[in-house]
């Protein structure tokens, strides 16, 4: 077995700063918010801090730190101090707010003071400028020693595109590690799981001992594993330990950790705790892959906690793909960290997902097999209008999508694209693997 390490990959922009500055309303700025709204609808997606960005055609991720803090409002100094340590350690560019109506505070400076020895690009952003009187204040901003600030009115949006512009150029610069090409697997869940186990279990020690130092990255805990004719990059989210008494604490930081390590891979191993089943928190994870359109497989592990009875996996298994609906094509795998049951199984699971994942249909082959099916149930006609399916292929894009060609695509109903869906996924193996189907005029 030989352990490597791999430098980060994906691009992470962190929104740092004490509570009322307008983080979440730079946040929502720079996510185009509307999207945000339409993907709740659909159900993938409710996180209202977490999103993406694309300016001059670079594409990044956003995170709104202070908005996984319960009760922001009135942060102790050491939530701040926590919330800006991990946005250094997860993030690539940090864009740290500030108002320029207060001026500099006592808060402002403790996230400087951090900010200033972590070794991450910060932007400072004098936000609230939204008239010429408000833009002479932002001088103040000079004294944290972290460069020009930003003139910025998160309201309206001005000065956002200057500061994008940076921001982009800033992300570019970055040097990023030649990726091995191999199956990048991301082991995630929530605290407790048996994360750690698991990985222990795969490397036959124990490796996750790390102490709990901030500022420790999280480059080292991506592991190679070459063994047993498997060969593939473990991410793993479970690596640093943090003493922390406060539930939400722990949600905060497997929030932030996940978001990294599922950008980063190719298929995600969601554990669930047997005794505890799918909850709320899972789905948001679960979504995240999803959205994200990496492979997830679920793992359901302390399974040797649970009393068996003669149907007790089935039944647990489809209240989970109850719960996942409607994208609940993934394998479900029962596994036991402690004995290691099932745990050799998982990766091989999660090896056939990555396949599914990069597979590409002979265009030919998919037009033979799909055209009869829209022939033999085409749209339903509205408003007298009849949809004609023409033709289908697969687009090269790195997770499947597939692209229907027709006379009028938008009077295909969403249901009707599901039904197009379930029909491929019938006809072609996808299974632990989201796709996306457009409707094109041709
Ligand atoms: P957060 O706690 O840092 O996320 O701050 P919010 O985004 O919730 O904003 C706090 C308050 O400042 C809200 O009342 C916002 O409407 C207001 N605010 C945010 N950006 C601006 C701005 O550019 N100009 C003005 N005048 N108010 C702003
Ligand atoms: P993490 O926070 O997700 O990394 O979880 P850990 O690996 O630290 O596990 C949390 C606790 O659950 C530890 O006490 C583990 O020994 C226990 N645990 C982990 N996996 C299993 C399992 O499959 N079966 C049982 N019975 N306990 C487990």
């Amino acid at each position: 077995m030989e352990l490597e390490g791999v430098k980060k990959m994906a691009n992470i922009v962190a929104i740092v700063g004490r509570p009322n500055v307008g983080k979440s309303t730079l946040f929502n700025r720079l996510t185009d918010s509307r999207k945000a709204i339409v993907d709740a609808e659909s159900g993938v997606t409710r996180d209202r801090h977490y999103g993406k960005c694309e300016w001059n055609g670079l594409e990044f991720t956003v995170i709104d730190t202070g908005g996984y803090v319960k009760g922001s409002d009135d942060l102790f100094e050491g939530e701040i101090r926590k919330q800006v340590t991990l946005a250094i350690e997860e993030a690539n560019v940090i864009l740290f707010v500030l108002d320029v109506a207060e001026g500099i505070t006592d808060d402002d400076k403790v996230v400087a003071n951090i900010l200033r020895r972590g070794k991450k690009k910060v932007f400072v952003i004098s936000n609230k400028v939204d008239n010429h009187v408000r833009q002479g204040l932002s001088g103040e901003f000079y004294a944290l020693g972290l460069g020009d600030p930003y003139n910025v009115s998160a309201i309206s949006g001005s000065g956002t595109g200057d500061l994008l512009d940076d921001v982009v150029k800033a992300l570019d610069s970055e040097v990023k590690e030649e990726v091995l090409d191999i199956p990048k697997f991301a082991i995630v869940g929530r605290p407790n799981v048996g994360k750690s186990s698991l990985v222990n279990a795969l490397l036959g020690k124990e490796r996750n001992i790390v102490t709990s130092i901030a500022g420790t990255t999280r480059d080292s805990i991506n592991t190679r594993y070459t063994a047993f004719n498997h060969d593939f990059l473990l991410i793993d989210t479970a690596g640093i330990r943090r003493k922390s008494k406060v539930e939400e604490d722990l949600e905060f930081y497997s929030v932030m950790r996940s978001i990294r390590a599922i950008e980063d891979c190719d298929v995600v191993l969601l554990l669930l705790d047997a005794t505890l089943g799918l909850e709320s928190q899972d789905l948001n994870i679960f979504h995240l892959a999803e959205k994200n359109r990496k492979g997830i497989v679920i793992l359901v592990n302390k399974w040797d906690l649970v009393e068996k009875t003669t149907n007790s996996t089935k039944e647990y298994e489809e209240k989970i793909r109850h719960k996942l609906a409607p994208f609940n094509d993934v394998p479900i795998i029962f596994t036991s960290a402690l004995t290691k049951q099932r745990v050799l199984k998982a990766i091989e699971v999660a090896e056939k997902v990555n396949e599914n994942r990069t597979r590409t249909i002979k265009t030919r082959h998919l037009n033979d097999v799909m055209l009869p099916i829209v022939e033999h149930s085409p749209p339903a006609a509205i408003k007298g209008k009849h949809v004609k399916i023409k033709f289908i292929n697969q687009l090269p894009t790195h997770a499947p999508t597939f692209a229907f060609y027709c006379n009028l695509p938008q009077y295909v109903t969403e249901a009707y694209i599901r039904f197009l869906e379930n029909r491929l996924r019938e006809n072609f193996d996808f299974n632990g693997v989201p796709i996306q189907v457009f409707m094109r005029n041709k």
